[in-house]
């Protein structure tokens, strides 16, 4: 059995995970983590999730359950992941990182602990999304290279606050390896004006954000007489949380190194 904590237990992701720990059998929910000295602490993390009493009270500091639990999920912001990161390095735990939306010197910092701790970093912990991203590989190489323009489309809820999405970033590194382009080279993130015709290697990206989509990501492969979708819709936050807690159990088994979701489902 996996003793599995949730930082950020109030936030979307946060209740959300909730549930979904309560639903594996494997895995036990061993505490919840709000921010330093908000009124949540104290609160049952369960009546947070909307799931009634579970006699597990929210701490607003790592520090106050180290002992109580192996593995810590954790979708907050870039800062608080990297604050976690060093946390659970000193104390021998384990980590699940879902948290979006870090810059080049978070994610070299972030990448810094693959040898102090087992972690599992991914901007998508969907199975589905997983399965598209080889999807998307065999897609590339099949057509990147023979004329057909790629673009990549997501839309989220009101409230995301990076753009584009961890998801879409990821798919498009994908297609970009398989071709071997890179996105800081070819990715075009915005077009106005007189930008003129596109060009024949750049990788688009366009992004929606509106009421309370979960996350949509298309990638299109287009050409002259034909085009190609390869698309997933997430309908649930169930999805994410479903698979953040599979990571952890995995991850509990694991020696020091960083993993993404593909290690995790062994794809
Ligand atoms: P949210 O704003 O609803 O939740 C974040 C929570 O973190 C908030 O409740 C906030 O109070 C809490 N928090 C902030 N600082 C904290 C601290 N120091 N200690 C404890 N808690 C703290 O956001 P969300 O929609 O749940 O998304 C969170 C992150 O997860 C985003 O980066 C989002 O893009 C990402 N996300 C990833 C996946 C995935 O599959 N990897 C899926 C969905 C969302």
């Amino acid at each position: 059995m996996t003793r599995i904590a949730i930082v950020g237990v109030a936030g979307r992701m946060g209740r959300t995970l909730v549930n979904a720990v309560q639903q594996d059998a494997g895995a036990s929910l061993a505490g919840g983590i709000v921010e330093p000295g908000s009124s949540l602490a104290g609160a049952d993390i369960g009546e947070l999730a909307g799931l009634g009493k579970l006699g597990v009270a929210a701490v607003d500091s790592l520090e106050a359950i180290v002992d109580d639990f192996d593995v810590l999920i954790d979708f907050t912001t870039p800062r608080v992941t990297l604050n976690n990161l060093a946390a659970c390095a000193k104390h021998g735990k384990g980590i699940v990182i879902g948290t979006t939306g870090l810059d080049d010197e978070e994610l070299a910092a972030l990448d810094a602990y693959r040898d102090k701790l087992p972690l599992v970093f991914a901007p998508n912990m969907s199975v589905g999304v997983n399965l598209t991203l080889k999807l998307l590989a065999t897609a590339a190489r099949a057509l990147g290279d023979e004329g057909y323009d790629i673009e990549v489309i997501e839309a989220h809820h009101r409230h995301k606050v990076d753009s584009p999405s961890g998801t879409a970033l990821k798919m498009g590194d994908v297609v970009a390896e398989s071709l071997g382009r890179t996105l800081k080279e070819h990715g075009v993130f915005a077009r106005e004006g007189q930008c003129g015709p596109r060009t024949d290697k750049e990788i688009g990206f366009a992004t929606v954000r509106a009421g309370d989509i979960v996350g949509e990501h298309t990638v299109m492969f287009a050409t002259e007489g034909e085009r190609i979708e390869i698309t997933h819709k997430a309908s649930s936050r169930m999805t994410f949380a479903k698979g953040a807690v599979r990571a952890a159990r995995w991850v509990a088994g694991q020696g020091n190194g960083r993993y993404d979701m593909q290690d995790v489902l062994g794809l």
